[in-house]
C-alpha cells in the first residue's frame, strides 16, 4: 500500500559538536522524576537501566515506532537523524542553523509534512503540540495537523490534558505543514510511567503516526 505522501520526522536532539549530549538523564524509579546527570557523553543505551530516561534516545525510539506505523499505512518517511549524532553533524559547516538543514531536507525529500519529536520539562502533564502562527490570514496554518496529533496522543494514553500552542520555533519555519510534538513531560513521573511502561514508546509512536494519518485523511 502506498499513498505517495512523504513525511520528514526530526527525532529531537542528539550529540552536540563537542561530542556531548545536552539533554539530562532522568531517574524515574522514585516518586518523582529527578535529574541524575546533565550534559554527558554516554553513548550506551543499555547501561542506563529500565527506569532511566534521556530525551535524545526517547525521541529516536518514538520516531522508529512512528516510522513502522506510517510505513504500514503507506507513507514514505525520512528522518533527520538515525543514530545518536545530531542532524547538524552530517553537515561540514557546523554553523548552519538547524532550521536551515531541516528546510533543506524537507525540500530535498519533497516532504508533505514535517514533525519534530521531543519530550517536555518544566512542570505539566500530557502532550503539547506546537505550530507557528500563520504570517497572514489565509496562509498555511498547521494547527489542524497539530490538533490531530495532540488528540491522538491524549486518547492513546488517557492523558487528562493536551494542548495545541502557537510558537514560532525556527525549525517550524517551513512552507509545508509542520508541528513540534512534546509527547509528554519527562519530569512528570506519571507521564514517564506511561512512556517507560510496557509498550510505551510503541504506543507513543503509533499515536503520533495515527494523528498524522488522520490529518492527511481530513486534508485530502
Ligand atoms: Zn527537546
Amino acid at each position: 500500500m502506498t499513498n505517495e505522501k512523504m513525511i520528514v520526522i526530526d527525532p529531537g536532539h542528539g550529540m552536540g559538536s563537542d561530542g556531548r549530549y545536552k539533554r539530562p538523564i532522568m531517574d524515574c524509579s522514585g516518586p518523582k522524576a529527578k535529574v541524575v546527570r546533565g550534559a554527558h557523553n554516554d553513548r550506551s543505551m543499555d547501561d542506563l537501566g529500565y527506569l532511566c530516561y534521556r530525551e535524545d534516545h526517547g525521541t529516536l525510539k518514538i520516531a522508529n515506532e512512528a516510522y513502522n506505523t506510517l510505513g504500514t499505512l503507506g507513507y514514505h518517511v525520512q528522518f533527520t537523524r538515525f543514530d545518536y549524532e545530531d542532524v547538524a553533524q552530517n553537515y561540514p559547516n557546523a554553523k548552519i542553523p538547524k532550521w536551515k538543514i531541516v528546510r533543506h531536507l524537507t525540500e530535498l525529500y519533497g516532504a508533505d509534512a514535517f514533525v519534530a519529536l521531543h519530550t517536555n520539562a518544566g512542570g505539566g502533564s500530557g502532550p503539547r503540540v506546537f505550530c507557528r502562527q500563520p504570517k497572514a490570514p489565509g496562509l498555511l496554518d498547521s494547527s489542524p495537523l497539530a490538533r490531530c496529533i495532540m488528540q491522538s496522543i491524549v486518547s492513546a494514553f488517557d492523558f487528562k490534558t493536551g494542548k495545541v500552542k502557537r510558537k514560532n520555533y525556527a525549525v517550524l519555519n517551513s512552507k509545508i505543514p509542520s508541528a513540534l510534538v512534546e509527547c509528554c513531560f519527562h519530569d512528570n513521573i506519571d507521564d514517564m510511567q506511561n512512556l517507560l511502561g510496557s509498550d510505551g514508546f510503541e504506543k507513543m509512536g503509533m499515536a503520533v503516526a495515527h494523528g498524522i494519518d488522520r490529518w492527511f485523511r481530513r486534508a485530502s
